[in-house]
C-alpha cells in the first residue's frame, strides 16, 4: 500500500517556544529540566500533529536543541579537544555550539543553498569516534510510548564528513570514514534492537557534484552500514541526483527518497535506474517554499512513480525536511482569505502529502475537498491581477542599456573633481546602532502608541545625531544611518508592491535565531520613492557626502519566500526595475553616492558548478540594470559580507561598481587576496572592524590590516571602513572604533 512520509517538522514551534525556551535556559532563568519539558511537549505535540494530518511515515530525531549536524557530531563523539572537561552533555553540546569564555563556538555555515545554518564538524588527523548519545534512541522510545511508530533521521556518514573542516594540512576528511563507520554501525544496530524497523538518512550530498572518493565513500559506507541497520530510506533532496543516479540507486539501501520538486525531470532517469526491490519516496510537496501545491499536477507525477514501481514499494512525501518552512497557516489571521488560499506551512503540507497518498489509494474522489480548494486557488492565482501587473511584466520584458555611461576609469575623473576625496577616503556601511530606544519607538509607532509625525521626528533627531558625530569623527563620506529600518529586506519589501507579510512565518536560521522572510506574491512595483526622505533630509544636515542606501535585487530576492509561477531571474528583473527607480530619483534629489548592497550574491550561487554561469549572468544583469541608470559623476557603492570571492571575481568585476566593501578583517585580509590577483580594476574597502565581536579594535590594528591590503591593491583604490553595518554594536564603542579607524586613514596620508 502506498504511504505518505514526512523526512523531518520545523522544531522551534508555531509560536517559537523552543527559542523562549532556550534563550531563558541560556540566561539562567530557567533550568535543564524546564529545558527538556518544552522540548518534549513539542515533540508530543509535532507528533501527534503528523498522525491527525493523516501521515503513515513519522520522522524522529528530526528534533534538535540547535542543529541536527551537530546532533550528529555529538553522536559521534566528535567531540573538538578545546571542549574537553566539560562533563555535563547539554553543557557541552551548546559550548560546541555557542562557545565558552575559554573556547570560541564551532564554525557555522549554510545548509546547502537554503538560508538554515549548520555546526561545522572540526577533524584532526587519527581522530576517534565512538557513540556518545541516546539522542536517536531516546526519542524513537519517547515517541513509542505516545503509542506513535517513528523513523529516525540521521544525516549520512559521507554528508557529514563532507561538510566538515579540519586545520591538519593535508588531511581529507573522507579519510576517516573507516574509522567512523563502527560508530554508525553501533548507531544503527542499537536503533535496530529498540525494534526500529526503517531509518531515514540523510544523504543530501547526492545532489551536489561528487568525487571520485565521494563516491567511493559512499559506497563503502553503505556496504558496511546495510547488514547491520534496520531499513534504510536514503533521502537526497535539494536538487536532482544527475550523474549520481546510477550510485544512489544502487547503494545496497531498502529505499530511496527524491527531490521532484526541485527537479521532477529526474523522476523517470531514477526509475529506470531504480533495482525492482527497492521502495521509491517521491517527494513531491516542495518542503522549502510556502505556496500551496498544484494537487492535480503533483498527483500525475504520482502516478507515473506508482505505474513503475506498483503501489506497494511508494512512498508519497514532501521534497525536503519542511525544517524550512514555517510551522501552521492558521496562525495567519492578518493575511486575506484570497492570499491565504495560495499559501500553505508545514501543517497544510502534510494535509497536502496525505491528501495525495488518499487519492492514489482510493481515487481523487476521497480527497475531494483538498483537489477542489488547490484547484481553485491555482486557478485564481493564475488570472489574479493581484498578481500579473500587465505595465510591469511588460517593462521587465523592454531591454535597457546595463552599462553606465562611460567606462570605470573615465566615471572615476568625474567623481574625482566633483568629491575632491582625500586618499584613503573613510565610510561606513549604513546602519549605526539600533538602540534599545530605537527599537522601543518603532514598536510603539506600529502599535499605534505614538502618531507618524512623533515618530519621524524621533527618527530625524537620531539621524542628525549620527549625522553630528560622523562630521565630530571626522568621516568622509557619512550615511544616515538607517534607524527607520527594521531590517534591510522587509524595509523594502513594506514599500514595494507585490509583497506580503506574515505574523508567524518563523522559520530557523540557526540555533534559536528564526528569520521572517517577507512573500512575494506577485509583480514586483514601486508606487513611490522609498528613501529618498531619509536620504534627502541626512543630506541637508551637512556639507559632506551623504551616501544614499539600498538593497539590491538579488538580495531582497534570496531572503523572501519568491513566487514559483515564473522564473527566479524574472522576479528579480522587477525589482532591480524597483530599484533602478529608487537610484534615479536619489540622484535626482542631490544624493550622488548611492551604496546597493548585495550580501547575499553569492549565496545564490546553484548547487551545481555546471549552473554557476547562468545565475550569476543573470544576477550580474540585475544588479547592473539596479545602477546603471545614473551619470557618471554619481558614484555608485557596494557591499558583501562573509563570502568567499576567489572563484566568482569576475562576476563581481562585471558589476562594475565604482567602489565595493568587503568584509576581510576575520580573515585578515585573505579574503582580499581574489581581488589582488585578480587585478580587480575599480575601488575597494576591504574591512578593519570586525563588527560581529565587542572587541574596540585600535589603530594599530587597523593599520596593519590596511598596509597589508596595500601591499596587494594599489594605495588610490582604497577606501578604510568596517566590514559591515553597525546595527548590532553600542554608541561608545562604535566611536571608539571610528575614532581609530579615522585616526588610521589619516596616517596611511601622512606616510
Ligand atoms: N547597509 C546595511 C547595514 O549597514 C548592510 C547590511 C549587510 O551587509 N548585511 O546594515
Ligand atoms: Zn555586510
Amino acid at each position: 500500500m502506498t504511504r505518505s512520509a514526512n523526512l523531518g517538522f520545523p522544531r522551534i514551534g508555531a509560536h517559537r517556544e523552543l527559542k523562549k525556551a532556550l534563550e531563558s535556559y541560556w540566561k539562567g532563568e530557567t533550568d535543564a529540566v524546564a529545558l527538556e519539558a518544552t522540548a518534549a511537549q513539542l515533540r508530543a505535540r509535532h507528533w501527534q500533529l503528523q498522525h491527525q494530518a493523516g501521515i503513515d511515515i513519522i520522522p524522529s530525531n528530526d528534533f534538535s536543541f540547535y542543529d541536527h549536524m551537530l546532533d550528529m557530531t555529538a553522536a559521534l563523539g566528535a567531540i573538538p579537544p578545546r571542549f574537553a572537561g566539560i562533563d555535563n552533555p547539554l553543557a557541552l553540546y551548546f559550548a560546541m555550539a555557542r562557545g565558552t569564555k575559554d573556547a570560541p563556538a564551532m564554525e557555522m555555515t549554510k545548509w546547502f543553498d537554503t538560508n538554515y545554518h549548520y555546526i561545522v564538524p572540526e577533524f584532526h588527523a587519527g581522530q576517534r569516534f565512538v557513540l556518545s548519545t541516546r539522542k536517536a534512541l531516546d526519542q524513537y522510545s519517547e515517541a513509542k510510548a505516545l503509542g506513535i511508530e517513528t523513523r529516525p533521521v540521521i544525516v549520512g556518514p559521507v554528508t557529514w564528513l563532507s561538510l566538515g573542516k579540519t586545520k591538519d594540512e593535508g588531511l581529507d576528511p573522507l579519510s576517516l570514514l573507516d574509522a567512523v563507520l563502527p560508530a554508525y554501525v553501533d548507531l544503527l544496530a542499537a536503533l535496530k534492537a529498540e525494534g526500529t524497523q526503517w531509518v531515514q538518512i540523510d544523504e543530501p550530498i547526492l545532489v551536489l557534484d561528487l568525487s571520485p572518493a565521494q563516491r567511493d565513500a559512499l559506497s563503502r559506507a553503505y556496504a558496511a552500514l546495510a547488514p547491520v541497520a534496520p531499513k534504510i530510506m536514503l533521502a537526497t533532496y535539494f536538487g536532482a541526483l544527475l550523474d549520481n543516479t546510477e550510485l544512489a540507486a544502487t547503494l545496497p539501501v531498502a529505499g530511496l527518497h527524491i527531490d521532484l520538486v526541485r527537479a521532477p525531470e529526474q523522476l523517470p532517469v531514477v526509475l529506470k535506474a531504480l533495482p525492482a526491490d527497492k521502495v521509491l519516496s517521491v517527494g513531491v510537496i516542495d518542503g522549502r517554499n510556502i505556496w500551496r501545491a498544484d494537487l492535480d499536477a503533483a498527483f500525475a507525477l504520482v502516478s507515473k512513480a506508482w505505474d513503475a514501481v506498483g503501489p506497494d514499494r511508494l512512498e508519497i512525501a514532501p521534497s525536503c525536511s519542511l525544517l524550512h518552512t514555517p510551522v501552521d497557516l492558521d496562525g495567519e489571521t492578518e493575511l486575506d482569505a484570497e492570499l491565504l488560499s495560495w499559501l500553505a506551512f508545514a501543517k497544510q503540507k502534510l494535509a497536502e502529502v496525505s491528501a495525495l497518498s488518499l487519492a492514489m489509494q482510493k481515487g481523487k474522489g476521497a480527497a475531494k475537498a483538498a483537489f477542489d480548494a488547490s484547484a481553485a486557488a491555482i486557478a485564481a492565482h493564475r488570472n489574479s491581477p493581484r498578481i500579473h501587473q500587465p505595465a510591469v511584466k511588460a517593462r521587465a520584458a523592454e531591454a535597457i542599456d546595463l552599462a553606465r555611461q562611460s567606462p570605470f576609469p573615465s566615471r572615476r575623473q568625474q567623481q574625482r573633481s566633483r568629491y575632491n576625496l582625500p586618499a584613503f577616503p573613510t565610510t561606513t556601511i549604513g546602519s549605526f546602532p539600533q538602540t534599545a530606544e530605537v527599537r522601543e519607538q518603532r514598536s510603539a509607532f506600529k502599535k499605534g502608541r505614538i502618531d507618524e509625525a512623533t515618530y519621524n521626528a524621533f527618527l530625524e533627531a537620531e539621524t542628525e545625531r549620527a549625522v553630528r558625530i560622523q562630521e565630530r569623527l571626522d568621516i568622509d563620506v557619512l550615511v544616515h544611518g538607517e534607524f527607520e529600518r527594521n531590517d534591510m529586506v522587509e524595509y523594502f519589501g513594506e514599500q514595494l508592491d507585490g509583497f506580503a507579510f506574515t505574523k508567524n512565518g518563523w522559520v530557523q536560521s540557526y540555533g534559536s535565531r528564526c528569520v521572517k522572510p517577507p512573500v512575494i506574491y506577485g509583480d514586483v512595483s514601486r508606487p513611490a520613492p522609498m528613501t529618498v526622505r531619509w536620504s534627502a533630509y541626512a543630506a541637508s544636515l551637512t556639507d559632506r557626502p551623504m551616501k544614499g542606501m539600498l538593497t539590491g535585487p538579488v538580495t531582497i530576492l534570496q531572503w523572501s519566500f519568491v513566487r514559483v509561477d515564473q522564473s527566479r531571474s524574472e522576479t528579480c528583473r522587477q525589482i532591480a526595475l524597483a530599484i533602478r527607480d529608487e537610484v534615479i530619483d536619489l540622484e535626482a534629489a542631490g544624493i550622488g553616492m548611492i551604496q546597493i548592497d548585495e550580501p547575499a550574491l553569492r549565496e545564490g550561487l546553484p548547487l551545481r558548478n555546471a549552473d554557476w554561469v547562468i545565475y550569476l549572468r543573470w544576477a550580474v544583469d540585475c544588479f547592473r540594470a539596479s545602477a546603471s541608470g545614473v551619470g557618471d559623476a554619481t558614484q555608485i557603492h557596494t557591499h558583501m559580507c562573509y563570502a568567499e570571492f576567489n572563484d566568482i571575481m569576475p562576476a563581481i568585476a562585471e558589476m562594475d561598481a565604482d567602489v565595493i566593501s568587503i568584509e576581510t578583517s576575520r580573515s585578515d585580509m585573505e579574503l582580499l587576496h581574489a581581488f589582488r590577483d585578480f587585478k580587480y580594476p575599480n575601488e575597494i574597502g576591504p574591512g578593519v572592524w570586525d563588527i560581529h565581536s565587542p572587541r574596540v579594535p585600535s589603530q594599530g590594528d587597523m593599520e596593519a590590516l590596511m598596509r597589508k591590503a596595500a601591499e596587494g591593491i594599489p594605495a588610490d583604490q582604497l577606501w578604510v571602513n568596517p566590514d559591515c553595518g553597525l546595527k548590532t554594536r553600542g554608541w561608545p564603542e562604535v566611536e571608539a572604533s571610528l575614532t581609530n579607524l579615522v585616526a588610521t586613514a589619516k596616517a596611511l596620508r601622512a606616510s
